[in-house]
């Protein structure tokens, strides 16, 4: 049975009940936007915005925020009160150089592919932290980065050889500032630093050719300092050796001195901030302690960042996904306007990805929809520690570009039984990227 309606009359019947609509009438409106989040708490920073806002989007882009935007323009409207809308996470450390077969190595077997971890953690980006150097970064981007549904970009490791274990991982003769910046600038935006790690030796020259390259590129270093070795203390590193930009990451690991024996931060950290350098979390699967990072947050050193380090060997220890680190610092008493800041915004600018981690008029439409469980739970560091906490949160709604990529619960989705008895995919690719049926013309089908 087809409804000829009017334009006119389709407006007014739209402008009442656009929800309970049958399909093809609403398609006689004219629809200015793809999709509509309608009702949500966004939460984006950047635009220092914390209220309940409608969020339009349009060709993949973010329309309009505002208090009420007409459903009638949308093809489709999703009511997600009760939620928090905000702009898509990124994860600026972990570890995803999967698929090479090989064994015992972050360029291989102890990577994982992103996207069992990520969309369903409304982690829209990552940056893959140095599995990958100047040698094997095109392998790494042919295996998984074009690949993916999760925008990928990644640190290029000083190391030609990227984290393929020790011998290596050590060999200061790999380390080459030259061929590491080369192959930066040959794929710009998408290598957004350059990163050393594991080092155990007493000298700075991974430090020292990580910032040549990250200066000859004009990107920023992520260290992972390794050994701790008293020739190379954490002080000289972040208050001489790092630039502004550079991000110290694993800030709450207690393994290089984050902390001095009276259990105050170490001062180096605090002058390290006001010379510019970040500090990241890195949770991973040993570089989050709560002896640390809770006198820490008390004392007012919070994180400019917030990473997983997702491995797997972190992946089902403390650290759990994107998430549970962030359900860690709401733990702590920080609020979920600066949990969020922290992992939008802040990585997104330290990566040079301004435009990610936000929601203005014209961005990239990478959003999250979360839900904050109240309840009793626990979070647990890397010596199996707990902290309990009372809330939680999980992600309801993801989308990347504009489209829905994950749907927990289906709130995009329409009942079953309100369907034709011989239904198929119920979506539309204007919106939806998880069962993208084509786009049904007006009076078509
Ligand atoms: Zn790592």
């Amino acid at each position: 049975m087809r409804v000829k309606a009017t334009y006119a009359a389709a407006v007014c019947v739209a402008l009442a009940a656009i929800a309970t609509l049958p399909a093809q009438q609403a398609q006689q409106v004219p629809q200015q936007y793809d999709l509509l989040l309608k009702g949500g708490h966004v939460i984006d920073p950047r635009n220092r915005i914390s209220a309940v806002r409608d969020v339009a989007i349009a060709n993949g882009k973010v329309a309009a925020v505002a208090a009420r935007i007409d459903p009638a323009g949308a093809v489709k409207v999703v009511d997600v009160s009760g939620l928090y809308v905000t702009p898509g996470l990124v994860d600026i450390h972990v570890h995803v150089f999967a698929g090479t077969g090989e064994r015992g190595s972050y360029a291989g077997d102890n990577s994982l592919y992103p996207d069992g971890f990520t969309l369903r953690n409304g982690v829209t980006t990552v940056a893959d932290a140095g599995c990958a150097g100047w040698r094997n970064f095109e392998d790494f981007k042919e295996r998984v980065i074009d690949r993916a549904k999760t925008r990928v970009l990644a640190f290029l490791n000083i190391v030609g050889n990227g984290m393929r274990g020790g011998k290596f991982e050590q060999d200061l003769a790999d380390m080459e500032a030259k061929p590491t910046a080369d192959m930066a600038l040959r794929h710009k935006g998408v290598i957004v630093g350059v990163k050393t790690a594991h080092y155990a030796g007493p000298e700075w020259a991974p430090v020292e050719r990580a910032v040549e390259a990250g200066t000859l590129a004009s990107i920023p270093v992520m260290v992972d300092f390794g050994t701790n070795r008293p020739e190379r203390p954490v002080s000289e590193l972040v208050t001489k050796k790092l630039r502004p930009g550079d991000i110290y990451t694993h800030v709450y690991s207690g393994l290089r001195n984050e902390q001095d024996e009276s259990g105050r931060v170490n001062p180096a950290l605090l002058e390290g901030r006001k010379r510019g350098v970040i500090f990241d979390v890195g949770h991973g699967g040993g570089s989050f302690l709560w002896r640390i990072a809770v006198p820490a947050m008390k004392e007012g050193f919070v994180p400019d960042s917030i990473s997983t380090d997702l491995h797997i060997g972190s992946m089902n220890s403390g650290m759990k996904d994107m998430l549970n680190v962030m359900d860690k610092f709401l733990a702590m008493g920080m609020s979920l306007d600066d949990v969020m800041l922290r992992s939008t915004w802040n990585p997104a600018r330290e990566i040079g990805h301004e435009e990610l981690g936000h929601l203005s008029p014209g961005a990239i439409a990478d959003i999250g929809v979360f839900r904050v469980e109240k309840g009793s739970f626990g979070f647990v560091d890397m010596y199996g520690a707990r902290l309990k906490g009372t809330q939680k949160l999980s992600a309801e709604l993801t989308l990347r570009d504009g489209k829905v990529v994950y749907d927990l619960n289906g709130v995009t989705r329409p009942d079953w039984n309100t369907l034709p008895k011989d239904y198929r995919q119920t979506g539309d690719s204007r919106w939806d990227a998880v069962t993208p049926a084509p786009v049904r013309r007006p009076g078509g089908q």
